[in-house]
């Protein structure tokens, strides 16, 4: 025999092995570049990549992104678009800083200026690089294609000199400003946060709870009483503020507080808020500073929680400073950057504001001021990057105001389709309360924030480093890179009066980084493409990365499609935004795909300490990349990604479905010798009607999953691929079984454009298992699927389909009527009865030899009806008036309106709203779903029992031969004991058939026997 055209497959792929060696194989091929040198030229599909931080190794939550953004970008690559494939890292800001101070051993800003910073901006570099590298490396593992060595790197001077520009152009259009206000601190990181980093910083903590007594001034035994959960902030007070149109109670100890919170209380005196405004009291700690306290009105207190009376302190709370503003109170400022009390505040002094918290409960119970003291729970906000509880101080930081912006943003946000829609709503909501944007930090490894604040009055900012040159009065030989702490050492001249000035040492928000990436990338405005022009300061080395021409980014941006995750929608969705505004009035996107958390697939939150993190590194041992990605895949992006090893088994079990279908038809074609030929791919000649069926239903395969593909919906290409695959498996491979044991040519080639076809449409989830199906399969087509273009297909024939379909279901519900009879599939029976599912008329005999019925008659079911409420779908829609219709249903008081719908107490009702049951009559056994009811004759006579043996005799006989190693051609000898003697006379031609024996011997033996029979001439 000559070597088979296909390899045989193993039961079972093993993952890993194959994508290992898929990986070296387009290694060795150039795949991926014969891939972008075929699409060169031709239509452009614009994709810009968010940066990931290049602090870590490759997560699994990252390898979900990472997935969509590849398989969106091979999807059109398959379909000719030219594209960029640029990958970014993020280099900069607190979570690459916060990363090399652990590992430093440091825990403060003093040590980090100890350390040196120049020691430190290396340490930051270096984690930056290894970083990067081994992201890339794990991408490559993922299957992920882009132009690796290419990619951008967000320290790289070229970017800071694009974020200078665009605070350029901020500052001419006057929207930068220093801000004197109260801003959330991280007292460990000594910077401020801005509002947007606020996002997802919220969690559940038990704080003190203090209600305080403050003797008023005027009214002697009186106080108010106010509630705080903060206590570091009491030394801080100003004021108490009160509802001015709530009711205020004095109650019989002297204790003023709003009515409404002591409803059983007694009160020997009631006054409206606005009466004690301007009362004065006594502060909680008068001994430490001395200020003015008195009673403010304030709309926004809450009779809600507390005593209805607010302890307002300006220097520790952003409302509390607006207060200060509007009443002209005192603003103390208790705590230092480090979140330590100053010296000035006496025995708190050095004391971090937790630290304190103790000292000043006590004080206060000593002094005869403390009501009640206990604990409270709450949700309070923590730096997101090293998870210490945040608190408010006033700081002087740049702003950059977004008065004259919010209007344009919100206008360039309708320009763009966001994937799910409701995370555009989102952004909206975002852009409707946004605040200014606070762009400060007081760090070390950042954008140097490029301001000279003259004595003159004068703002200087420089807007390119080639300014910078001009204008430097010293230091230029010394700076290697645009950078703390060289460039602090580069003092300029001012434009204004002609002084020498200094530079900000603040740097700033990473998301400035970040969002400048659709105009540093693509050279905007830049004269003259410059090779390797991304490579400069940090990143020299790093990349080879062009800065391309201002032609460049006209034809690429704005990207025709972006995808991270939700939060992204305030943070890089939000600055890209916002810069493109700046700079073009426009959005930088046409298209979003956004998506939900992942959590482990019990639903929790993954966590190193609760042992529940998977590395992508295992994942990919113990799963492999096409498991991982189909997993990712197949979640609708609305909701959180339960991932895990458990979810990865049962995809591993449903992808041999595939599988499977290419070795059943990998057999068969090897014992035929058959070659298929690209050049014909569809079939032609010769067809039965279910061929026609599976090419029209490929073709609906193909056309549905583009649609999908086109809607950014990677879940709706797996739903249809899973349809797609138990039509394939389950009714076309079953149906033609026989067709396959004779070798029939045309149902070869039929199942093999099936799974061809298939496979190009699947390649971009799973670019692995795809490939190495594809290179066993199509021998003389395109040597890799993902060189083989998107397959153009004719509009299906949906009516034929519609047949099938229904035919389909027919089967499944006499499937289910069998089983609840309780009757095995392989015992025959008489008769059918369908009522609806018109369609499948036409293939009555088909559903015939499927159910194993001698008939099916199309008529009416005598069948007793019972219809139930659905009461996850229906109660919604209903509410109270559920109850009229389940009663009306339970009397039997419905009408059937066809299609599985019916009306009841004057309501119609969908299929998917009731639940439907059928009682069949004696003998018979009923099914029904969605408007088909079958029923199935139940009873058994001599002449079906005894066809029904013959069935379980071919099965044990077709089960003896697999056990024995036989071929799927080897012909057999079959021994059967005396007492089938009458089932071989009446079945006996069947039987040898159906087992391929050559002869079947009655011989008096005790048991079923087989033996291969002598090879024919
Ligand atoms: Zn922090
Ligand atoms: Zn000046």
């Amino acid at each position: 025999m000559a070597d088979p055209v296909f390899q045989p497959l193993p039961t079972v792929p093993d993952h890993a092995a194959l994508e290992e060696e898929i990986l070296a194989w387009w290694e060795a091929q150039g795949t991926f570049g014969l891939l972008r040198e075929r699409n060169r030229g031709g239509p452009r599909f614009s994709f810009f990549d968010g940066p990931v931080t290049a602090n870590k190794t490759l997560g699994v939550h990252h390898a979900w992104g990472r997935t969509l953004k590849d398989v969106f970008q091979r999807y059109q690559a398959l379909r000719g678009f030219d594209q960029r494939y640029q990958n970014g890292f993020d280099c900069q800001g607190l979570w690459i800083e916060v990363g090399v101070e652990r590992g430093l051993g440091l825990n403060s800003k003093r040590e980090i200026e100890e350390y040196g910073l120049e020691a430190f901006a290396r340490k930051c570099r270096e984690l930056v690089v290894a970083s990067a590298a081994e992201i890339t490396r794990a991408s490559k593992r993922l299957g992920q294609w882009m132009d690796w060595g290419n990619d951008y790197f967000t320290f790289s001077d070229t970017n800071i000199e694009y974020v200078w520009r665009m605070l350029k152009k901020v500052h001419a259009n006057d929207w930068l400003y220093l801000g004197h206000r109260s801003t959330e601190w991280c007292p460990r990181c000594g910077t401020s946060i801005s509002q947007h980093e606020l996002v997802g910083s919220y969690v559940d903590r038990a704080d003190p709870s203090l209600f305080v007594r403050l003797p008023l001034r005027e009214r002697k035994g009186e106080s108010l009483v106010i509630w705080t959960t903060t206590p570091w902030t009491l030394p801080a007070n100003v004021a108490a503020a009160v509802n001015p149109d709530a009711e205020y109670g004095l109650r019989a100890n002297g204790e003023w507080v709003a009515v409404a919170r002591y409803p059983d209380d007694k009160f020997t005196q009631r006054v409206r808020g606005s009466e004690m405004v301007g009362w004065t009291y006594e502060g909680p700690f008068d001994e430490l500073v001395g200020a003015e306290h008195r009673v403010i009105p304030w709309d926004e207190v809450s009779l809600d929680e507390g005593t209805g009376i607010v302890h307002i302190a300006p220097g520790a709370g952003t409302e509390d400073f607006e207060l200060a503003q509007e009443y002209g109170l005192e603003v103390l400022t208790p705590v230092d950057e480090a979140g330590r009390f100053y010296d000035e505040y006496g025995w708190l002094h050095g004391l971090s504001t937790t630290e304190a918290a103790e000292q000043i409960i006590g004080a206060l119970e000593e002094k005869g001021r403390l009501v009640e003291a206990g604990l409270h729970e709450h949700r309070y906000p923590e730096c997101w990057r090293c998870h210490t509880p945040l608190i408010f101080r006033i700081a002087d930081d740049w702003f950059i105001s977004v008065r004259d912006l919010r209007q344009q943003m919100l206008d360039a946000n309708t320009t763009v389709e966001w994937t799910p829609e409701y995370m555009g709503k989102r952004m909206d909501d975002w852009l409707h309360n946004m605040g200014d944007w606070n762009i400060s930090r007081r760090r070390y490894y950042g954008l140097p924030l490029p301001f000279y604040p003259c004595a003159c009055g004068h703002l200087n900012v420089i807007g390119s480093k080639a300014e910078l040159e001009e204008r430097a009065l010293g230091g230029l030989e010394q700076l290697e890179e645009l950078r703390r702490p060289w460039i602090d050492r580069v003092p300029v001249r001012c434009e204004q009066c002609g002084e020498p000035v200094e530079r900000v040492k603040e740097v700033g928000d990473v998301w400035l980084d970040a969002g400048i990436v659709p105009f540093s990338t693509l050279g905007w405005e830049n004269q003259e493409w410059i090779p390797e022009g991304y490579a400069t300061g940090a990143a020299r080395e790093l990349t080879k990365a062009d800065l391309p021409d201002h032609a460049y980014w006209e034809k690429w941006f704005p990207a025709d499609w972006v995808s991270e995750m939700r939060e992204q929608i305030r943070l890089w969705f939000y600055s890209q935004l916002f810069m493109s505004v700046v700079l073009t009035g426009g959005a930088p996107f046409r298209r979003v795909l956004g998506y939900e958390k992942m959590l482990d697939e019990n639903g929790r939150e993954m966590h190193g300490s609760w042992g529940n993190t998977i590395t992508a590194e295992d994942a990919f041992t113990r799963m492999g990349a096409d498991v991982m990605r189909w997993q990712y895949c197949a979640q609708p992006p609305d909701r959180n990604l339960l991932f895990g090893y458990g979810p990865a088994e049962q995809i591993k079990k449903e992808l041999l479905t595939v599988w499977n279908s290419v070795s059943f038809f990998v057999s068969y074609a090897n014992i035929e010798s058959f070659r298929p030929s690209w050049a014909s791919l569809e079939p032609q000649g010769e067809l039965k009607p279910l061929d026609r069926w599976l090419i029209e239903r490929t073709h609906a395969f193909v056309a549905d999953a583009r649609d999908a593909f086109e809607r950014y919906r990677a879940d709706d290409v797996i739903r249809l691929y899973e349809a797609y695959v138990d039509d394939l498996s389950n009714w076309y491979i079953r149906r033609s079984r026989r067709r396959f044991w004779d070798g029939e040519e045309a149902a070869l080639q039929t199942l093999w454009y099936a799974l061809v076809q298939t496979l190009r449409v699947l390649s971009p989830v799973m670019p692995f298992l795809t490939e190495h199906l594809w290179r066993n399969l199509v021998p003389d087509g395109p040597e890799s699927v993902h060189l083989a273009p998107w397959p153009e297909v004719e509009a299906p024939d949906r009516a034929l389909l519609d047949e099938i379909a229904d035919a389909r279901r027919v089967v499944t519900l006499a499937h289910q009527a069998r089983s609840a009879a309780g009757l095995k599939l392989r015992q025959p029976l008489r008769r059918l009865v369908v009522e609806g599912a018109s369609g499948a008329r036409a293939h009555a005999d088909e559903i015939a030899d499927e159910v194993r019925v001698k008939e099916v008659v199309f008529d009416t079911v005598d069948a007793e009806l019972r219809v139930k409420p659905n009461l996850p779908a229906l109660g919604p829609r209903l509410g109270k008036e559920l109850r009229t219709v389940q009663q009306a249903l339970q009397a039997g008081e419905f009408e059937e309106l066809g299609d599985g719908r019916f009306r009841a107490a004057g309501y119609e009702l969908e299929p998917g709203e009731v639940l439907v049951e059928r009682g069949g009559r004696e003998g018979w056994a009923v099914a029904a779903a969605e408007g088909v009811t079958v029923a199935l004759d139940t009873t058994l006579d001599d002449e079906l029992v005894l066809e029904g043996r013959g069935f379980d005799l071919i099965r044990l006989v077709n089960s003896m031969r697999k056990e024995q190693g036989l071929e799927l051609t080897d012909r057999i000898v079959l021994t059967v004991p005396d007492a089938e003697s009458e089932l071989v006379e009446r079945h006996g031609d069947w039987i040898k058939g159906e087992v391929l024996a050559v002869e079947i011997r009655v011989d008096g033996s005790s048991a079923v026997a087989i033996a291969k029979a002598e090879a024919r001439e």
